[in-house]
């Protein structure tokens, strides 16, 4: 057999190779020590039992997060599916009896450029698609801007400050394709309540193409470098931020992924930070989310954090764009954390949040953002 990863997103090193068994690591971010997406093709004879052992995995950012999760693999690139996969001794162990010659495996179903591609091209016939800023490796951020650019209220969404966190941009499509479609009633609505949306789908293109668990090219942690009082370090979070200065923001939804948890959850601004008019609020789109999905869990508590800064009390400047908005623009905030692990929803949806779950998400959203929004102006 043949072992790949050498392409958009790719991460996995060979460190020995037979015919039907493969030790592999996952190569840390660019320029520092997060780890734990991996994505690697395989080609070879069809029907024969292989074994791929990743043999780093204990050291991973999330160690923990291994327990019960279940690796995914595909024949074309589209259709994803479970494959065996155990934790045990330190090591993550793929079994698969692949039945054609070329075979991916990835932690979760990745979403590549030519998709965000495809998304911004049929947005921006709806919408304004701009350019925020290019990268330090040449990528351009770029949003869209649904509504009318001159409304008052602005929700902005971001997705992707972790660069191994496709679900965040799967979700983050749903939504977007809901605001670029005129004959839904919900979002005329806000659009004639004077709200635009103003959408990156992926504001860390550098380290999601180089196939980075977190950080950006230069190794910075994008939704750690929203400090009060500092100027960000990367260009990704400067570029934005200027942008929220000018335009303004009355909402911040934040689009991420969860190694550990199996179930979706969400990650409200710390408590010192939120206004006393913003708390129904946030508490509103807790239960907004609670009541419709089976999927949602609380905030984890983890019982062997990975790192002992995980267990220590949140300060309030995080760093987190959430912590950020909300205390510089005094607004409603929101993370929404999607599982990398098959989901427990109900009897005739286990793993519902593979790609079509997470973009249903999305599209509902937009439904939260509206009880949200459409609240404050009442
Ligand atoms: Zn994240």
């Amino acid at each position: 057999m043949r072992i790949e990863a050498d392409f958009e997103c790719g991460n996995a090193v060979v460190e020995r190779i037979s015919d039907l068994e493969a030790q592999l690591s996952i190569r840390a971010d660019s320029n520092a020590k997060f780890y734990q997406w991996f994505y690697f093709r395989v080609t070879g004879e069809a029907g024969l039992l292989r074994t791929f052992q990743i043999t780093n995995a204990s050291a991973a950012s999330y160690p923990h997060a291994w327990n019960g999760y279940r690796a995914l693999a595909s024949y074309n690139g589209t259709d994803w599916f479970r494959v065996q996969t155990q934790y045990t001794g330190g090591k993550i162990t793929i079994r698969h009896r692949a039945a054609q010659t070329s075979t991916a495996y990835a932690f979760f179903v990745p979403y590549v450029e030519a998709q965000r591609e495809q998304l911004l091209a049929d947005c921006a016939k709806v919408g304004e698609r701009r350019h925020i800023v290019t990268t330090p490796n040449g990528r351009a951020v770029e949003m869209i801007v649904f509504g009318k650019p001159t409304a008052k209220n602005k929700v902005w969404v971001i997705s992707r400050q972790h660069a191994g966190e496709p679900m965040a941009e799967y979700c983050v499509d749903g939504l977007m394709r809901r605001l670029a479609d005129e004959q839904d009633p919900l979002v005329k609505q806000l659009f004639d309540a004077d709200i635009a949306f103003y959408c990156i789908p992926n504001i860390n293109p550098d380290g999601t193409a180089f196939g980075n668990l977190r950080a950006n090219a230069e190794g910075i942690d994008l939704n750690r470098d929203w400090k009060q009082y500092v100027e960000p370090k990367s260009v990704e979070v400067g570029a934005v931020l200027k942008l929220m200065e000018a335009e303004g923001v009355d909402f911040l939804y934040d689009i991420h992924g969860d190694e550990a948890s199996q179930y979706v959850w969400l990650v409200q601004p710390h408590a010192e930070l939120v206004t006393p008019e913003n708390k129904p609020l946030q508490e509103r789109m807790e239960s907004f989310v609670r009541g419709r999905y089976a999927e949602y869990g609380p905030d984890p508590v983890y019982d062997l954090p990975a790192n002992p800064s995980d267990s220590l009390p949140k300060p309030t400047d995080s760093g987190m764009a959430i912590d950020y908005v909300a205390w510089r623009f005094k607004c409603p905030t929101l993370i929404v954390e999607l599982p990398f692990k098959d989901t427990i929803g109900d009897d005739t949806t286990i793993d519902s949040l593979q790609p079509a779950g997470c973009i249903a998400f999305g599209r509902n959203s937009v439904e939260m953002i509206a009880e949200v929004m459409l609240a404050q102006k009442n």
